[in-house]
């Protein structure tokens, strides 16, 4: 994705990992082979791996800067972390923190971090190693957390390894330390960052999931987090992910979205888009499709 421009606002999705991972099956348990077939001609090449049979995804976070601001969006998995469940992500290296200073953001500088919802992936670089303590890895930021999303995940109810995603213990050491240095900030899920940038509650994925909202010069953005995974749930939004929490109120949101977006002029930036990751939902037929 090329920086997108909303008037002086500047959008940069900085990738963690990207390229063919899950099974469609395994992803999207109520998908059908030959549904999938029937939107192989838009989702190849860039999200779907015919070699393979693997869908194709990443795994990235959002940078906007406005003439005041400099907000992070989803902050992935992290270096260094204890993720036993998950092989490739478990103690990962990758250099995201150095591409996010190539890209002209120090740390220090980034003023809020968003996190749509506090599932493993989108919680990592919240904070780093530090003299063997996890501390949080901008200095300087307020950390935005939807309340509900964070009672869930205080209160300790959520299984380790149910449908609210493999945790690994992430909240202990990616939320909790930025909570301990008084720098989180729990939200309604309809909070105002600014006049160009408000949330959207979408609770169905995560008890207290958000959408992004961004307008400015004319334009408009959602950052809609993992309300989809994948791009073919454009044309089925029936279709839950494996790491949906409320499966009713999951399929509910994402058909809501789709019906509102579609043919709209909004520019859709997901969590786990491939590149080239922007795109728009337009009609298809009887149903819509994710348009690059
Ligand atoms: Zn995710």
């Amino acid at each position: 994705m090329r920086t997108l421009h909303f008037g002086d606002i500047r959008v940069d999705r900085l990738v963690e990992v990207e390229g063919p991972s899950f099974f469609p099956a395994f992803m999207l348990p109520d998908s059908t082979p030959q549904a999938l077939a029937a939107q192989r001609d838009w989702i190849e090449p860039h999200f779907f791996d015919p070699h393979s049979g693997r869908f194709i995804q990443s795994v990235h976070a959002y940078v906007v800067r406005t003439r005041h601001h400099t907000i992070l969006i989803d902050t992935c998995i992290g270096n260094d972390k204890e993720r036993p469940s998950t092989k490739p992500w478990h103690r990962m290296q990758t250099p995201w923190l150095d591409n996010l200073k190539a890209i002209g953001v120090a740390p220090e500088a980034v003023d809020f971090v968003l996190c749509t919802h506090l599932h493993v992936d989108h919680i990592g670089w919240n904070t780093r190693l530090v003299n063997g303590r996890w501390a949080p890895t901008f200095a300087n930021a307020k950390y935005l957390f939807c309340r509900q999303e964070y009672e869930f995940w205080a209160s300790g109810q959520a299984s380790p390894e149910g449908r609210s995603g493999a945790a690994d213990g992430s909240f202990q050491d990616s939320v909790l330390p930025v909570m301990e240095a008084g720098q989180a900030l729990l939200v309604e899920g309809d909070h105002a960052i600014d006049d160009n940038l408000r949330l959207e509650p979408t609770p169905g994925h995560s008890p207290g999931h958000v959408c992004l909202h961004l307008r400015a010069g004319g334009g408009q953005a959602v950052f809609s987090g993992d309300l989809m995974h994948h791009p073919v749930q454009c044309a089925h939004p029936e279709w839950n992910s494996r790491f949906c929490h409320d499966l009713a109120a999951s399929r509910a949101q994402r058909i809501g979205f789709v019906e509102r977006h579609a043919d709209s002029r909004a520019i859709i930036l997901a969590a786990h888009f491939a590149a080239p990751t922007a795109g728009r939902i337009v009609a298809n037929g009887q149903r819509c499709k994710f348009q690059v």
